[in-house]
């Protein structure tokens, strides 16, 4: 399997050469030549545990690993530290080491990226650059920490995260991490972040002193191509459990930031898996929804801070890579569309990419909805799902509504309520007006009974490891310093 670039300057490019750069020198996302076809392959071995799945899908995309590499890789990551979980149509994704989805792809990252490097014959040190709207630092953190040959340096937004997030963030241990809030919001850490990317100079400099930087955003095509699991892993699910037969198509409802998670679902369906639509789901930063409603994406309008803040983003980076397979994979076309984006803001799709995309369906979803859906949901199910989830759920139900489409359905169910308890306890009017956001969490265990996940146990007792604050300005000076002053 060999990777291009959606931006039409790399090609031929290997799969720890592109795990190992992240994105393409010419500013464009890796994507595979072709898509296998997985699914008539292992459709009679459904009852495949996750990890069995994991090496399917793997090895047909990272073909520079033995099997017994990729086997390795895939234990290290998920067995007893990651579970896919379906109930009641909601697929969690939570069940790992920070309770939120990120995990299933994040853990997975430093085991490969630690075996491309040796395929590639790296000695350099590889720094981790990452923006954070929450969830992905505190899993890059998780999966980096201590692996040798890496240092990772997470920039979040100071006021864009849950004080749980934060807190996760600020208590990581490892002697080879960094974390930095920044005064701004997750667009501009993540813009300063592809700025040091882009900046040749830069990297030119570093690799003269033995140290490379690369990104664990969902960009890198090591952290995609593991989420295609457990769309797999979902869909076996429902037909073990007798819900659909094998061969039956589902929809797919996913809370949707930066289009990773749902381009995953995209990417599953291209090697074969029975998905009819995708349900694109957004909070009231709308901007995908306004997409696949008028084929127009502007991002020229203000970033609303909602309760589900993982997806609080003007620039969907992943999109690029469904934009390209929707022209055709035109590689000049989308390169005109992400010229458009960067200096002017907006873009519109041509007809035919258009057409292409009627399978996709987006919406969005307000606060007033979400915490009714929330409260709904516990009320009459006793379930409870956390508030980008609910996002999801929402949107799943506007569209149906709006179509009488009875097809079954997964639901991405992204993190444990607990992450983000003081919405969830809003939604229920549980009332915790004294409370600070940890006896939050204990206050909705007592009403619950559901279970607190390890991680977030105690949290507040936590020693805070990490006090930096610094200006947007600044983002790159923290990275001289991190990389050491000998090295300048
Ligand atoms: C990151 C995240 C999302 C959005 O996923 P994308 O792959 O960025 O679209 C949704 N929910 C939670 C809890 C997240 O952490």
């Amino acid at each position: 399997m060999r990777f291009i670039s959606t931006r039409g300057g790399e090609f031929d490019i290997s799969s720890s050469k592109a795990i190992i750069n992240g994105i393409s020198s010419d500013g464009g996302l890796y994507v595979p030549e072709e898509f296998p076809n997985l699914y008539e392959k292992i459709k009679n071995k459904k009852s495949l545990k996750y990890e069995e799945i994991s090496f399917e899908i793997i090895k047909e995309f990272f073909t520079d690993f033995t099997f017994e590499e990729i086997k390795f890789a895939v234990d290290k990551a998920y067995k007893n530290r990651f579970k896919v979980i379906e109930e009641n149509g909601f697929l969690e994704l939570y069940h790992g080491p920070t309770a939120a989805f990120k995990d299933a792809a994040l853990l997975f990252l430093p085991q490969i990226m630690k075996l491309a490097k040796e395929k590639e014959n790296i000695s350099d040190e590889i720094i981790i650059l990452a923006a954070t709207s929450g969830d992905t630092g505190k899993a890059a953190l998780e999966g980096f920490c201590d692996v040798d040959g890496f240092k990772v340096l997470v920039y979040y937004p100071n006021d864009g995260v849950s004080p749980v997030q934060k807190m996760q963030m600020l208590t990581q241990k490892g002697s080879n991490v960094k974390v930095v809030g920044i005064k701004g919001n997750f667009d501009e850490a993540q813009s300063g972040v592809k700025e040091m990317f882009g900046d040749n100079e830069l990297k030119k400099r570093m690799l003269s002193k033995g140290v490379r930087i690369s990104s664990a955003n969902s960009i890198n095509i090591g952290r995609l191509i593991p989420q295609i699991i457990y769309y797999y892993y979902g869909y076996f699910q429902l037909v073990n459990k007798q819900k659909i037969k094998l061969g039956d198509k589902i929809n797919v409802s996913v809370p949707t930031g930066n289009f990773g998670n749902i381009l995953a679902a995209y990417y599953a369906k291209e090697m074969g898996l029975p998905i009819a639509k995708f349900i694109c789901a957004s909070n009231e930063n709308k901007v995908l929804a306004d997409f696949f409603d008028e084929g127009i994406y502007d991002k020229r309008r203000e970033l609303i801070l909602t309760e589900s803040p993982s997806m609080d983003i003007l620039v969907s980076s992943n999109l690029e890579r469904l934009l390209f397979e929707a022209s055709g994979r035109d590689s000049n076309e989308t390169k005109k569309l992400m010229n458009e984006l960067e200096h002017k803001g907006v873009y519109s799709i041509s007809e035919k990419s258009k057409e292409f995309l009627n399978n996709f369906y987006g919406n969005y979803a307000n606060t007033k909805e979400v915490y009714k859906a929330i409260k709904d949901l516990y009320e009459k199910e006793g379930y409870l799902i956390d508030t980008h989830t609910a996002v999801a759920y929402v949107v799943l139900k506007k569209y149906i509504k709006s179509t009488g489409d009875t097809t079954p359905y997964l639901i991405s169910s992204t993190a444990s309520p607990y992450k983000f308890s003081r919405s969830i306890t809003n939604a229920l009017e549980i009332d915790t007006n004294e409370d600070n956001d940890f006896e939050v969490i204990k206050r909705l265990n007592k009403f619950c009974g559901i279970n607190i996940p390890t991680n977030l146990k105690n949290l507040d007792k936590k020693k805070v490891l990490h006090n930096n604050i610094c200006s947007v300005n600044d983002m790159r000076q923290v990275l001289e310093e991190f990389v050491g002053e000998n090295i300048w």
